[in-house]
């Protein structure tokens, strides 16, 4: 099952919940792959809960917990991780009680040496660069701003037009610019361990071919994974529902979390009732190294 899909039941799902009468039936035998997915759909918002409760406690007899947004977005972006995995391997379990299910394969994941890895080439220098800004990104402002520079190369201008801004939001966004610049980058390529000589490395890289080639693949599993931790912007909506949020003037906060983080839904909200106002063409990955 792709991402799209499981946005989609997530969001569905949150409008018309129905918990009481869903843990019954998820204790309950399923017997065919139809009916795993009948009855595990109706219930996604429960399961999520349930797989993001047993990370915090996993995190918390770690000793790897702290009472902060950090650790509240960790713990729902894995929560989704696994429950994505149990939609796409949790079919050919059946017979299967699928709560029970569900709770083996989160306790399996968390005894894994390196269980919070989501993806290996993330370990790359590169990997790392683009890893950490994203990941600061969920908890930062500047810094999920910044990422509209860092990726496609986008000033404040640019990003004002492209998330449909009016007046009062705009002056915003030059703030989280110009703090970025100040202070946030710095403080971020820190705490990442991100060092001079990484970023000169970096830089030497920069000029092989293929090299936005490989960033936009990286970015593509970054954005992906971290969107997550925020199940309430993480659908990715079709063109229609875009421009009428364009139009009506609603969902300020979807298009600046979303679009930030899905190079997909940017490309597909680029220039929607703008009417040509936009000469520019589609933003691509071109990564800057600086701020
Ligand atoms: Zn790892
Ligand atoms: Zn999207």
């Amino acid at each position: 099952m792709s991402s799209i899909g499981l946005s989609h039941m997530l969001y569905r799902d949150r409008a018309m919940p129905d918990r009481m009468t869903s843990v019954g039936r998820l204790e309950d035998v399923v017997s065919t792959a139809e009916d795993f997915d009948r009855v595990v759909l109706q219930s996604l918002p429960l399961l999520l809960d349930r797989a993001a409760g047993y990370t915090k406690r996993f995190l918390r007899e770690t000793g790897q917990w702290s009472d902060d947004v950090a650790h509240e977005k960790f713990v729902l972006r894995w929560g989704a991780e696994y429950l994505e995995q149990f939609l796409v391997s949790g079919r050919s379990e059946v017979p299967c009680r699928p709560l029970f299910l569900l709770d083996s394969m989160v306790a399996r994941q968390h005894s894994r040496p390196e269980p919070f890895c989501y993806h290996r080439d993330l370990l790359t220098p590169l990997g790392r660069f683009l890893d950490g800004l994203v990941g600061r990104a969920v908890v930062s402002r500047d810094a999920l701003i910044a990422l509209y520079h860092h990726c496609y190369g986008l000033g404040p201008g640019q990003v004002i037009t492209a998330l449909r801004l009016n007046g009062s939001e705009s002056p915003r966004i030059y703030k989280n610019f110009q703090r970025w610049r100040e202070s946030g980058w710095k403080r971020t390529l820190d705490d990442i361990g991100f060092t001079d000589a990484d970023l000169q490395g970096l830089t030497e890289q920069q000029q092989r071919h293929r090299f936005n080639g490989e960033a936009e693949r990286l970015l593509r599993f970054a954005q992906t994974h971290y969107r997550k931790s925020e199940p309430d912007h993480y659908p990715c909506l079709p063109r229609h529902q875009w421009e009428d949020m364009f139009l009506q003037g609603y969902g300020v906060e979807y298009r600046i979390w979303h679009l930030a983080l899905c190079l997909d839904c940017l490309q597909l909200a680029w220039d929607l009732g703008l009417d040509g106002a936009s000469a520019k063409e589609k933003p691509r990955v071109t990564l800057q190294l600086q701020p």
